[in-house]
């Protein structure tokens, strides 16, 4: 296994010196296995210590990127995972899935368009039956459009897909979730530094991360009291199946380059966060707030 700084080191080998990647597009939501480099989701480096032993967490966005690596880190520390994801990406899901199972751990795969209510009323529902109840959800499925040029260009059907899949459906599958949930459980939102440092190209999609994190200290005020904690994570530039799917192929050249550290982050290195808000132990009073991996970004 590799040691911590193993994997700094091996992150900032992997991206070129203007801070990003090779030009590439996909069309969405793109898969890992067309993209250049492959992404670090901690397959080499994560090592568990029996931090989440016997949770089960149902992960939506759970094939590819930050929710692969958050499904790998989570299987290491002793939790079953639920993996929610797109019929068309059942290659990435089978390829998590394989990395969850290699952890001796449950893996539960779901696929479905959570842009349909039905299937968000109906998923908390299979994960239980799959793994035999849910503790942690992990609210990590997401879209953006990063090719609209203005508000003007901005097309109905780009704009549906954003705001239903990052915040309707984050409304229907948390309300159906909940009442699964027992005291010590924990729902974790997958924001962005878009909420606080907006750019132009995603005026929708920006919108919609501001909201998540209204959303999370509202909504952990009103289950504090059953004991569960709400919390989110807001990543920075992180290189995923999401940027070449979404962005200019050539503006993947420069993604990243603008932080304080001067580069895109892998999905290794935002893993820790969630699992560290999942921890009942650790994380035991830590409620309602969002944790930034953003490079050096500010989250306030
Ligand atoms: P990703 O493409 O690997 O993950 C996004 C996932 O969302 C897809 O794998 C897909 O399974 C899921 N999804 C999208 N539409 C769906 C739908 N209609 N039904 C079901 N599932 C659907 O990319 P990622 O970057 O790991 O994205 C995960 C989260 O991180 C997203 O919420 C994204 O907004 C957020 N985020 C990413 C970055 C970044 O730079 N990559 C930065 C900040 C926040
Ligand atoms: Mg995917």
């Amino acid at each position: 296994m590799a040691s911590t700084s193993d994997v700094a080191a091996a992150a900032a080998r992997k991206v070129n010196e203007n801070g990003g990647f090779p030009t590439q597009e996909q069309t969405p939501p793109g898969l890992t296995g067309e993209m250049n480099p492959r992404p670090d989701h901690g397959e080499q480096s994560y090592v568990g210590h029996g931090r989440l032993r016997g949770l089960r967490a149902l992960i939506t966005g759970g094939d590819s990127g930050i929710g692969r690596a958050v499904a790998i880190a989570f299987a290491r520390e002793g939790a079953s995972v639920a993996l929610s994801y797109l019929d068309s990406e059942e290659e990435d899901a089978r390829e998590t899935a394989e990395l969850v199972r290699a952890a001796d751990e449950e893996v539960a795969l779901l696929p479905g368009d959570l842009m349909q209510r039905t299937v968000c009323g109906e998923l908390p529902g299979r994960a239980v039956q799959a793994l035999g109840g849910v503790d942690v959800l992990i609210n990590n499925a997401g879209f953006q459009m990063a090719r609209t040029p203005g508000i003007e260009e901005l097309r109905d059907e780009d704009l549906n897909r954003v705001l239903t899949t990052n915040l309707q459906a984050l409304f229907w599958l948390t309300r159906a979730t909940v009442p699964l949930l027992q005291r010590g459980s924990s729902i974790i939102n997958t924001t962005s530094i878009q909420a606080y440092e907006p750019s132009t190209t995603l005026l929708d999609y920006a919108a919609t991360k501001a909201a998540i994190n209204n959303f999370t200290v509202n909504l952990a005020g009103e289950l504090g009291s059953r004991g569960i904690r709400v919390n989110a994570v807001a990543p920075g530039p992180i290189w995923t199946p999401l940027q070449p799917a979404t962005q200019e192929g050539e503006h993947l050249e420069t993604f990243g380059g603008d932080t304080p550290l001067g580069r895109a982050g892998q999905p290794a290195e935002v893993a820790p966060a969630y699992v560290f808000l999942a921890s009942p132990a650790e994380a035991s009073y830590v409620s309602g707030t969002v944790i930034g991996v953003t490079g050096g970004k500010a989250v306030f």
